[in-house]
């Protein structure tokens, strides 16, 4: 970049800045990620080249896993040595992990340039500035939300599906979740707006959108409507172009009727649903302070499968909760049996620092939580594999992923996911881009996959797949500051 010194004479050479965004955890801060990168692009800032050092690293870090601060401390201490030898460059420190250490982590890495939390997204551009200017580090820490992380500008990754936040926060307190101290009670975000932010990505090619909050039926609950997820689904269905809805995630707790009605009766409503199981037994959900019962959780299913015969239904599972006995995870092996889940993320429960379950009695020792878990794993790899066998001769719909999308050296295929979310590898026929959208005939069913390896019986050539070819990724420029962004529905 050339700009001119104060007297307007002679030209001054100063170099763009580059950074990279490293995420940690859930698709929340991989969408936080996609604002942070936005953020600094807006700010003058260039995604650094694949493989070079960047100006800026920043870490968007998440509490959630075991050994979080662990690894956040040795990838610090990794980049040590690379920031003394490239003077200039800093290193900020945002997300959940930042939000609870706070202060430490300058004490425990002081080459470390910025510390923010998870309600000052919108600050890093700024507090980069500051300590560059001060020579110190900047750590600045909210306790509630500034602005609704949806109004900064955003930089996507993906040319073909977008995240698009419904709500940030949430109002339960599940015992081993640190969310709520870190994020927040739930703030919901206004239909209008949710809207205007889905339509501007379609018409920029995006096909499919997965909406995204904490426990998304409880969205209206901050503007009193508690039919409001169920209107938003439908109101998607209205938006020319868009393809594919998907949602993250649901709670058993608030999940209504006419959520269900609204996925069934809405067209581009994918009929999948990852639902958080966390246990099948009644006495472990009450210590984890989830507020439904096993026999709620299946009912929802059932009427799930009686409006669409054709969902996929995955769920969270954690093993080895606090005080969990051979006959609570007997409970929820029955239940994982009765759900018959398309697939299930499984946890080894692990104390979580600052969650109420890291001090209850009864801590499972690791061997059985070990062996529990063998178990369930293989009875649910059982379940999907059938699941998946029967598949074989269907034809599915296959949206061309940009990660998984890649041809496979060895196999020659490439993948994508069905309109139900399973991950499909396919052959290719002719040239087929990452964000096109196929139609192929499965013929083999594997537990965690599903492959197509008989010609294409079709292939659409997409905006999204041109965009792919180009470069171009979606840009959201961010609302003006100042605008109202939460509150009462527009
Ligand atoms: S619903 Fe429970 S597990 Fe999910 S974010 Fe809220 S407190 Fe955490």
């Amino acid at each position: 970049m050339v700009t001119r010194e104060a007297n307007g004479t002679s030209p001054v050479r100063q170099q763009v800045r580059t950074y990279q965004v490293r995420t940690y955890g859930c698709q929340m801060n991989v969408h936080d990620s996609e604002r942070l990168a936005g953020l600094l692009e807006a700010a003058g800032y260039r995604k650094a080249a694949e493989g070079s050092d960047a100006d800026v690293v920043v870490f968007n870090t998440c509490a959630v896993r075991e050994n979080a601060d662990n690894r956040l401390y040795g990838n610090l201490g990794h980049l040590r040595p690379t920031k003394n030898a490239h003077p200039g460059m800093q290193i900020a420190v945002g997300g959940c992990l930042a939000q609870k250490d706070r202060g430490e982590i300058v004490r425990r890495a002081p080459w470390v340039d910025v510390v923010f939390g998870t309600h000052n997204l919108g600050s890093l551009p700024v507090l980069l500035d500051r300590a560059r200017h001060n020579r110190r580090a900047e750590v600045e820490i909210l306790e509630s939300l500034e602005v609704f992380p949806s109004t900064l500008p955003a930089r996507r990754d993906s040319a073909h599906s977008g995240w698009v936040s419904i709500s940030v926060g949430c109002n339960n307190t599940c015992t081993f979740c640190i969310v709520p101290s870190l994020r927040g009670k739930e703030k919901d975000r206004r239909p209008g707006e949710i809207l205007a932010e889905v339509s501007a990505l379609v018409a920029e090619g995006v096909l499919e959108v997965t909406l995204l909050g904490q426990n998304v039926n409880s969205y209206g609950v901050e503007f009193g409507d508690r039919f409001a997820f169920g209107k938003l689904l439908r109101a998607c269905g209205e938006l020319d172009g868009l393809e594919r809805v998907r949602f993250t995630s649901p709670h058993p707790r608030d999940f209504t009727d006419d959520v269900i009605a609204a996925m069934a009766e809405t067209p581009n409503v994918c009929h999948q649903l990852h639902m958080p199981l966390q246990s099948g037994s009644d006495r472990v959900l009450a210590a984890m302070r989830r507020s439904y019962r096993s026999q709620r959780y299946l009912g929802i299913l059932e009427k799930v499968r009686a409006a669409m015969p054709d969902a996929a239904i995955t769920t969270d599972i954690i093993v080895g909760f606090p005080g969990e006995t051979e006959e609570d995870f007997a409970a929820t092996l029955e239940v994982v049996r009765a759900a018959r889940f398309a697939g299930a993320f499984t946890f080894q429960y692990s104390k979580r620092p600052g969650t109420p379950a890291a001090s209850l009695d009864g801590q499972v020792p690791k061997e059985i939580v070990q062996e529990r878990f063998d178990r369930l794993v293989a009875l649910q790899d059982e379940l999907a594999w059938e699941q998946n066998r029967a598949l074989v001769g269907r034809t599915v719909e296959v949206l061309v992923s940009t990660g998984e999308g890649r041809k496979d050296a060895d196999t020659h295929r490439m993948s994508g996911r069905a309109r139900d979310g399973r991950l499909v590898h396919f052959t290719p026929t002719g040239a087929v881009r990452p964000g096109d959208v196929v139609h192929a005939k499965i013929t083999y069913g594997a537990p965690h996959h599903l492959v197509a390896d008989g010609p294409l019986i079709a292939h659409r050539r997409t905006l999204a797949g041109d965009h792919f070819e180009a470069g171009i990724r979606p840009k959201t420029p961010g609302v003006a500051l100042g605008m109202p962004t939460m509150g009462a529905p527009r």
